[in-house]
């Protein structure tokens, strides 16, 4: 009984020495776990006038550039008159730099250096914008392309989805270049006109005359992730993402055919059966979630920067990682970052009700993590499925998911640097782009591609993107401008 007592006594004192050692580690590790950001001193006000610019970016948001997929030349007027409102309006920037207009709508211009040796760089925005949903009009604040200024945004579709970094840029390349600057390294400014169809007509393009004169980009900085205010949970300011990789796209049909027939006489088995219990294997059985790659680099620049207890967690991913993993499995945003999705999104067969058809047909749509193939996604699909009878047919334009590109390099330390100058309360981190953006062309071009919006927004204000009531604020656009001043500075000074 007593050696019973020494035993117990013995085991309890264990687990409490393991359960303070576990704490003492859980709390070690989160205290050692400091923050990534670099010091740097805040950039002083730029002597800007606000208000000329946001007119400027308004007036661009009067021209309906809307891109379509079937007709390159929808919009053809529009877009001219957006190139003339630019040639008109950015005058310093236009004596200094080289204009070229490609595919018809497509703008290149070329800011050349002084130094032939340095290798050019290329900062890429997108002309085009998406249409208003139909019947939605009724719903904004103000008129979609009016170029509404209004409480201290400008209102429209296109003023943050694209047209506000190309004028932000623009109106920079503007300031700059009446101060007499003359960048060091060439820069070049790739305005596309159809990226939200593709842009398989003016990226493309582009891209296809960089590589057709030789021209290697050292990197290329495109549209894409956001500085995020209270998007991700626990953090205790904003936190800007900079996107480091695309996800892939693919495509994929699933058929099931059968002998066509009378519905009085069916078969144990139909196309519609069959299909149908593929695709919902497919949704049973989802790609496995895993923090590793980009996530993972979110999640450890971001953790020094949360709040206690989620700074406890991401500070010890090692021992909580599965808990983490469930949470972002819970959101749809989060869970898209960390796994390849599966979304059925079109299911066709049959046009009788008394026929049995003879083929049944569904289109599914994977968005791949980086390292993930359409080759890899193929062969999982037909495993999952587990039926001979199920035909899987790639379609075209499926796309890898893009190289992640490196963040311990100058140009990604210039960028950080950057933001953290002219946004002060703002962490910066990696991330993971969901979407597709023009920037998808130049892989071929360069190796050093950056997706990066220096936009502020809220969960709320996501909706307004492609959605109702797009606007951008002028105090943020004054920023937007600052931002790509600083950075050509720094870039090619
Ligand atoms: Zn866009």
């Amino acid at each position: 009984m007593r050696r019973l007592l020494r035993i117990l006594r013995a085991v309890a004192l264990l687990l409490v020495a393991a359960a303070a050692g576990l704490a003492g580690l859980l709390a070690f590790n989160t205290l050692t776990n400091t923050s990534r950001q670099i010091a740097v001193a805040p950039l002083a006000p730029l002597p800007l006038d606000q208000d000329a610019a946001a007119k400027r970016l308004a007036e661009a948001t009067r021209w309906k550039t809307i891109a379509s997929a079937d007709d390159p030349d929808r919009s053809a007027d529009a877009f001219r008159s957006l190139h003339a409102q630019i040639a008109a309006g950015f005058p310093a920037f236009h004596a200094a730099a080289k204009r070229e207009v490609i595919a018809n709508y497509s703008l290149l211009y070329t800011w050349e250096g002084r130094d032939p040796q340095a290798p050019p760089v290329a900062l890429l925005a997108h002309q085009d914008v998406v249409p208003v949903a139909p019947g939605t009009d009724g719903d904004w604040e103000a008129p979609p392309f009016d170029g509404v200024i209004r409480d201290g945004y400008v209102w429209g579709r296109g003023s943050w989805d694209d047209k506000g970094n190309l004028f932000a840029m623009l109106e920079a390349a503007e300031l700059l270049a009446r101060e007499g600057f003359r960048p060091r390294r060439t820069v070049y400014f790739a305005f596309g006109h159809d990226e939200e169809v593709s842009g398989k007509r003016g990226a493309a393009a582009i891209a296809a005359l960089f590589k057709a004169r030789g021209v290697r980009l050292d990197y290329v900085l495109d549209e894409g992730l956001l500085i995020t205010d209270g998007i991700i949970k626990g953090a205790t300011r904003p936190v800007a993402l900079i996107g480091v990789a695309e996800k892939g796209y693919v495509t994929l049909e699933l058929s099931a055919t059968a002998t066509p027939g009378h519905s009085s006489l069916p078969p144990r088995e139909t196309a519609i059966g069959r299909l149908s219990a593929a695709v919902a294997r497919l949704e049973s059985r989802p790609f496995p979630a895993s923090i590793r790659g980009v996530m993972r680099q979110t999640l450890e620049a971001a953790a020094p920067e949360m709040d206690l207890v989620n700074r406890v967690v991401l500070s010890n991913l090692w021992l909580l990682e599965p808990l983490v993993r469930r949470q972002l499995e819970k959101a749809p945003q989060t869970a898209a970052a960390i796994r390849t999705t599966t979304a059925p999104t079109i299911f066709q067969a049959g046009d009788t009700e008394n026929v049995l058809p003879g083929r049944a047909r569904a289109t599914v749509n994977f968005r791949l993590l980086p390292g993930e193939t359409e080759a890899g996604v193929i062969a999982r699909v037909k495993s999952v499925v587990a039926d001979e009878g199920i035909a899987v047919t790639p379609r075209p334009g499926n796309t890898d998911p893009t190289p992640v590109t490196a963040t311990d390099g100058a140009h990604y330390r210039t960028l950080e640097r950057t933001i953290r100058e002219v946004f002060p309360d703002v962490a910066v981190a990696p991330g993971l782009m969901v979407a597709a953006t023009d920037s998808r062309n130049y892989l071929g071009v360069t190796d050093t591609v950056f997706r990066f919006s220096p936009v502020r927004a809220t969960a709320a204000d996501l909706a307004r993107f492609h959605g109702t009531n797009e606007r951008l604020s002028i105090a943020n656009y004054a920023d937007m401008i600052r931002f790509y001043r600083r950075l050509l500075q720094a870039t090619a000074q």
